[in-house]
């Protein structure tokens, strides 16, 4: 594969000489940059970087950033980008006055997902899934998790996850694939929360591991979903495979998920609208990623993150865009950088952080992904010239994603493309 060398960087972001795992704290307010800068790339890695006085005479390809910046490209480590079809009918409702658990009991929300999910042919789930893999990856993301969780019967849990291992095959960018089985509970089985949890355990989850089907396991706990003992017994059966987990928790509710999660090793919690102290000292010191997605409350008109007590307290943060046909239709992780500013109190750079290296590691990539050092995989986006790294999440409006590579080969040049 041929080399590539960035010229004239206005500054290349995250550019780490001792890279780490994650970013945490006080450390978040610190981004490692390098001003007037290259970046040579070999064989679809980065291979060295600096000032452009120390510049390698060389390179098969060469591209002149003029001043532009270079980022890492984003880790959106949580979404649910295969469906079957929009809900802006919902939308229009929640315009008129209907809450998101109204809807749900409606009939609408993720059960009007799965309805229609379970009439899809896999093909066309993979075409459309894939239409989106496109769209994140226009908007600079560079690896992504996605979950199933709109099949709830065997045969449909089954069929999303086999799209999403399609999905690995046909991009350029790491897939991660979580089996969200425990997404809501399917009418057939109102009576009956037990039956579908044994049909989870004992039916899904043995032949999701038989065909490799699943990196992680998830279940959305929440009042009128599923309970922290529900969650807990999903945990441990996912265990059982090998599943880590990456838990839907405190959308809505602080019912003491977060403890419970980390005690049982999850590797992120997700969401975390409402958090309790004790939510935040059970997070000190565990390995388990706190994922914040702030396009949800904005899609919901729900209250933000609390991300600064997060932060204050010592802990990591991930942002992730949640992008699902409910709660957040969008795979914009520009955006949810701004929100993250503006709405959570983070800074330019804390946000960064969490957008990427963090974000990796919610999805265990972070030796390879997330930052731009020697030896990772050259997944990253250039700018037009920037004022400032601030100047990214301060323009909320404007798409500053100018032109995007996966392993070193450019997949948009919006110069061109327009
Ligand atoms: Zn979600």
């Amino acid at each position: 594969m041929p080399s590539l060398l960035l010229l004239n960087i206005g500054t290349l972001v995250l550019a780490e000489t001792h890279p780490c795992s994650f970013a945490a704290g006080k450390e978040m307010c610190h981004l490692p940059a390098v001003q007037n800068a290259y970046l040579l790339v070999e064989n679809g890695r980065f291979s060295a970087f600096g000032p452009m006085e120390e510049c390698p005479e060389r390179a098969d390809e060469t591209i002149d950033a003029g001043g532009g910046f270079v980022f890492p490209s984003w880790c959106d480590s949580h979404t649910h980008i295969v469906f079957a079809a929009s809900r802006e009918q919902e939308f229009v409702g929640r315009i008129r006055g209907l809450s998101y658990e109204e809807i749900a009991q409606q009939g609408g929300g993720i059960l009007n997902s799965a309805r229609r999910l379970r009439e899809t042919p896999e093909d066309e789930l993979l075409e459309s899934a894939l239409g989106r893999i496109r769209e994140i990856q226009l908007l600079g993301t560079g690896a992504v998790e996605v979950k199933s969780g709109y099949g709830l019967t065997v045969e449909s849990e089954l069929k999303m996850l086999r799209v999403i291992r399609r999905l690995k095959e046909k991009t350029a960018m790491p897939v991660k694939a979580t089996f969200l089985g425990a997404h809501a509970l399917p009418p057939e089985y109102r009576e009956n929360r037990g039956g579908y949890i044994r049909l989870i355990i004992e039916e899904m989850l043995p032949q999701i591991a038989d065909e490799g089907l699943a990196d992680y396991i998830d279940a959305f706990c929440e009042k009128g979903f599923f309970t922290v003992a529900e969650t807990e017994q999903l945990m441990e059966a996912g265990a059982r495979y090998g599943l880590k987990a990456k838990v839907h928790v405190n959308q809505f509710n602080s019912l003491g998920a977060i403890p419970a999660c980390v005690q049982k090793g999850a590797l992120s919690v997700d969401h975390l609208e409402v958090v309790s102290d004790e939510d935040i000292q059970s997070l000190i010191g565990s390995n388990t990623m706190p994922t914040l997605l702030p396009s949800a409350p904005f899609f919901l008109n729900d209250p933000y993150q609390p991300a600064r007590r997060l932060i204050d307290a010592g802990l990591p943060v991930a942002l992730a865009t949640d992008y699902n046909p409910g709660s957040t239709p969008s795979g914009k992780m520009q955006f949810v950088i701004s929100l993250a500013c503006i709405k959570c109190g983070m800074l330019p750079e804390e946000a960064i952080w969490a957008a990427t290296l963090n974000g990796a590691r919610a999805m265990e990539l972070e030796q390879d992904y997330g930052s731009i050092a020697v030896g990772k995989v050259a997944n990253f986006f250039i700018t037009p010239p920037l004022p400032s790294i601030a100047y990214l999440p301060y323009a909320f409006g404007s798409d500053l994603v100018e032109r995007a590579f996966l392993k070193g080969k450019m997949v948009m040049d919006k110069r061109i493309n327009g």
